[in-house]
């Protein structure tokens, strides 16, 4: 996956307690974001993110829809 070189300026967030770039000057998102990217657990973080299809030995199905 291509990586897009942002250059940041990371400063202490009161709002979170954590250093993390401010990209909007300390808006939520910002916290939000940094919280995907650092402290989401794994768990959700895939949860979330499978949108793909999976291939059940039947046929494709939702990732996330493994109960069927
Ligand atoms: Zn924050």
């Amino acid at each position: 996956m291509k990586q897009v070189k942002l250059e940041y300026k990371k400063e202490y967030c009161s709002t979170c307690n954590a250093i993390h770039s401010k990209l909007d000057g300390g808006d939520i998102i910002d916290c939000m974001i940094y919280y995907r990217n650092h402290l989401e657990p794994k768990e959700i973080k895939e949860a979330r993110e499978s949108k793909v299809e999976v291939w059940n030995g039947k046929e494709w199905i939702k990732a996330n829809n493994r109960h069927l």
